[in-house]
């Protein structure tokens, strides 16, 4: 999602009966990863899509669900199995390798006893190729209440919406909350399973909230493909397996009236693709016209980046109650299928975009997330040059963006500490980085492969800031690692300083001089101004440039105006402030 604050702020701390439910505060990234998960499977029931009110007036739907983990050692021993369920739950029993085995549920977290035989050969698994050591399988049944999300998808959790017949529209949002809000998981951005299947029973048929319509036949709609469909006696059964890695807040369901349609795609390889739609049957003329962007769209990203990393589980855009996230192979859409003033849907453009960041090319921690966001949003501008086939919209665009930069706390935060960002600088500021540079290196072909080449590298990786880093100070020069690292962790931009020393006795010529600000040690960034002159700052040190009044002689209160116009652009370029200084003329 985009452009907001994460509010983790949807823990329960209320105290339930037997085992304690709650939240543990204690980072749960800073910890060894004893354990990491092949594949999980959730078996879900809904009794009912109608909310019910808890005691201090928050709507839920009752839930009960088993899962069945199968995790993997990640070093020699036995290590106890901790799982994360952070909320309103019950957790009613624990088996390792399919035997009872005590464990203690406090604080967000189930805490498990292996039994001396807790850890098998992979060839005493089920299904097991013999090969792999140190697997087990961890099965928690548990019940409690699904919490409606305060303010979808930005305080997250279940969605109870309607559609626009006022038939139930319900979604899982949890971008913030963790998977941990409703599921037990080992929830860590270090681990993500490699399968993952999701079968939910609920009632069939949901009644309209408006008007006297026969009830509607609701389907559900989660990530990868389907696998399963049963109705029985009024309950519907529906099963949808992800067969790719994914992280895990990134697994969603959505269960309401949709219709599905398919938009055909040829990918740069000339393969036939199929982009599907899940939409309300009413939107679906609509939804066909506007989602015909889709094409220009997938095809741009996959000639800039690399291939889409998730054809085994398919593209998928769903409607939603929610503005929208970008739930891996399932992208949650709901902005009324409309286009901005650029003439593109930016939900559809940014939350696809994350197939890419943030899907493919994961970060290994919440502090990383500049990564899934500032190049995310950077592709949105991608987009626009791709169609237009050149950059003056999407400099545009990028200029546009720049104002709701805030600069009040730094992008990247500490590690281990499920952090979350302070504000909407991640997405912006994180795209202008991009921009900077590219503005910088006046090298486009080279920006464009360093971008290309920092996808392929590491799709399907989860990876850190400094790997990101790396790769870009290898592609553009060593010296904008620097530049890089500072931004991520100032909250304000580098000041470019300058001054107008002296004018050449006539009324064309001015000397000027500039440096960056002391505190801007470390800044390397090479910049051009609009009459072009070529400005390399140093900390602390002064250069001086000879600057040439453009096109016809000026006073000096006129050159200055003028020349405090063409420092000041130097914002519109790159990821500064401009500064004139009070000395000089
Ligand atoms: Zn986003």
């Amino acid at each position: 999602m985009r452009r907001k604050l994460w509010f983790v702020g949807l823990l329960a701390l209320l105290g339930g009966t037997g085992r304690v439910n709650g939240r543990d505060s204690s980072p749960a990234v800073d910890r060894p990863l004893p354990w990491r998960a092949v594949s999980y499977q959730l078996e879900c029931h809904l009794d009912t899509l109608g909310a019910l009110m808890s005691a201090d007036g928050r709507r839920y739907l009752p839930w009960k669900g088993r899962v069945l983990a199968v995790l993997q050692a990640t070093k020699t021993g036995t290590s106890p199995v901790e799982l994360d369920l952070e909320g309103r739950w019950q957790v009613h029993s624990v088996q390792v390798n399919s035997r009872d085995v005590s464990f203690e549920y406090r604080k967000g977290r189930i805490r498990i006893r292996m039994p001396d035989s807790g850890i098998k050969e992979d060839s005493e698994m089920k299904g097991g190729s013999g090969t792999d050591r140190g697997i087990c399988s961890v099965q928690v049944v548990y019940s409690g209440h699904l919490m409606e999300a305060a303010k979808p998808p930005w305080q997250d959790g279940l969605v109870l919406g309607t559609d626009s017949l006022g038939y139930p529209r319900l979604g899982m949002t949890c971008q913030g909350s963790g998977a941990r809000s409703w599921w037990p998981c080992l929830d860590d951005a270090r681990s993500e399973p490699e399968q993952v299947s999701l079968r939910i029973s609920y009632p069939a048929y949901g009644a309209s909230q408006v008007g006297h319509r026969q009830p509607a036949l609701l389907d559900m709609i989660a990530n990868g493909r389907r696998e399963g469909d049963t109705l029985v006696g009024g309950t519907r059964t529906v099963t949808w397996r992800i067969r790719q890695p994914i992280n895990l807040y990134n697994v969603t369901f959505n269960i309401g009236r949709y219709v599905r349609f398919v938009q055909p795609y040829a990918d740069p390889q000339g393969v036939e693709r199929e982009l599907e739609f899940f939409v309300s049957p009413e939107d679906l003329n609509k939804a066909r016209s506007h989602m015909a962007q889709s094409v220009d769209m997938m095809s741009c990203y996959e000639k800039t980046l690399g291939p889409y990393a998730f054809w085994k589980d398919g593209y998928k855009v769903i409607q939603s109650s929610y503005l929208g996230m970008e739930h891996q192979s399932a992208v949650a859409y709901g902005n009324g299928f409309r286009n901005n003033e650029w003439g593109f849907d930016f939900i559809l453009v940014h939350e696809s975009g994350h197939e890419w960041w943030g899907n493919s090319v994961s970060a290994s921690d919440p502090s990383d997330w500049w990564i899934h966001e500032g190049l995310t949003t950077l592709m949105e501008a991608v987009f626009l040059e791709c169609r237009d086939g050149n950059r003056k919209q999407a400099d545009a665009y990028m200029v546009r963006m720049r104002r709701k930069i805030q600069n009040q706390k730094p992008m990247q935060g500490p590690r281990g500490r499920r952090f979350s960002a302070h504000d909407v600088d991640i997405y912006y500021k994180g795209a202008w980085m991009f921009y900077s540079l590219r503005n910088s290196v006046g090298n486009d072909s080279l920006w464009s492969a360093t971008l290309g080449s920092a996808y392929q590298k590491f799709a399907l990786q989860t990876i850190s800031t400094e790997q990101m880093v790396d790769h870009w100070a290898q592609g553009l020069g060593p010296r904008y690692a620097g530049t890089l690292h500072w931004w991520l962790n100032h909250a304000e931009c580098p000041v470019l300083e300058w001054e107008m020393v002296s004018n050449k006795g006539d009324t064309t010529t001015s000397q000027v001089r500039y440096r960056w600000a002391r505190t801007a040690r470390g800044i390397y960034l090479p910049m051009g101004t609009a009459s072009g002159q070529c400005l390399n700052p140093q900390a602390g040190r002064w250069q001086t440039m000879v600057w040439n009044t453009p096109g016809h002689a000026l006073t000096q209160a006129e050159r200055l105006w003028a020349l405090q116009a063409e420092m000041t652009n130097l914002t519109k370029c790159y990821l500064i402030r401009v500064q004139r200084l009070k000395g000089g003329l």
